[in-house]
């Protein structure tokens, strides 16, 4: 009877994985068949380097080029006031979150950063900005290079949820990049919630946040509940009263399957 008992508990997770391992797999398309499209062309770029930034793949949009702040805007919509310095911007403490003008939903996206130097302040107050997909979901970004914080909010933190897997910070002054993958929200035409968003994140080629499943949008000392949002809206960068510096921004959206 035991026996028979662990064969059915067997075959039953033996199917169960068999479903699961197979459910990515279109079912449109037989294995190597030669009809299934082949992927778009893509020029990578270039890497970046402390000297200079890199070149983004051929398909991205381009949110930052080094030359101005056309595709950015405050809540308003007035121009953004943070400074645009050779090759890079800067925020200007107190002028306020920057917006992009376009709405930006599922994504892959990349930006690169620089701390102060030399370091002013500690812990939360040392370098603070953020990366806020859709304007609601924070990427901490943080001067986390010998400055200690709360886990869950030092750089690349999804802010006041979950800590980077390591600390991969650089000293303040080099540059810093975080490439990030992106799944926002859903909801039905009703508002109903369908699903959480999930967040991939690499803080200088070394991955932190690995398909982390969000609560909801970030708070500070809070953690709100989703509430119905659209699947496009625009990506912010913090204003937390600390010079940050930024180049090299772009973003390639992402559509369903991917
Ligand atoms: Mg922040």
């Amino acid at each position: 009877m035991r026996k028979l008992l662990f064969h059915s508990i067997g075959i039953l997770l033996l199917s169960c994985l068999s479903t699961f391992c197979s459910a990515q797999v279109d079912p449109k398309w037989k294995i190597h068949d030669p009809d299934r499209p082949l992927p778009a062309i893509v020029d990578p770029g270039t890497a970046s380097t402390q000297d200079s930034p890199g070149r983004p793949p051929s398909d991205a949009v381009v949110l930052f080029d080094g030359k101005d702040l056309s595709k950015w805007a405050h809540k308003d919509g007035s121009s953004a006031k943070w400074r645009v310095e050779s090759g890079y911007l800067e925020t200007v403490p107190k002028t306020g979150y920057i917006y992009t003008r376009e709405a930006f939903g599922d994504c892959q996206l990349h930006v690169e950063f620089a701390e102060p130097v030399p370091p002013k302040g500690e812990s939360q107050g040392r370098g603070n900005s953020g990366v806020f997909l859709m304007g609601l979901y924070e990427i901490q970004v943080l001067d986390s290079y010998e400055n200690k914080t709360y886990a869950d909010g030092q750089a690349a933190a999804v802010y006041g949820q979950y800590p980077p897997l390591v600390n991969a910070a650089r000293p303040p002054g080099q540059w810093q990049s975080y490439d990030i993958v992106f799944h926002g929200p859903r909801f039905d035409s009703a508002g109903k919630f369908l699903r959480p968003a999930r967040v991939t994140v690499l803080h200088n080629g070394v991955l932190v946040q690995d398909n982390v499943e969000l609560s909801g949008p970030t708070a500070h000392k809070a953690r709100p509940p989703y509430s119905p949002q659209p699947e496009k809206l625009p990506l912010a960068l913090q204003d937390h009263s600390n010079p940050i510096r930024f180049r090299n921004i772009w973003i390639r959206e992402l559509k369903a399957g991917e």
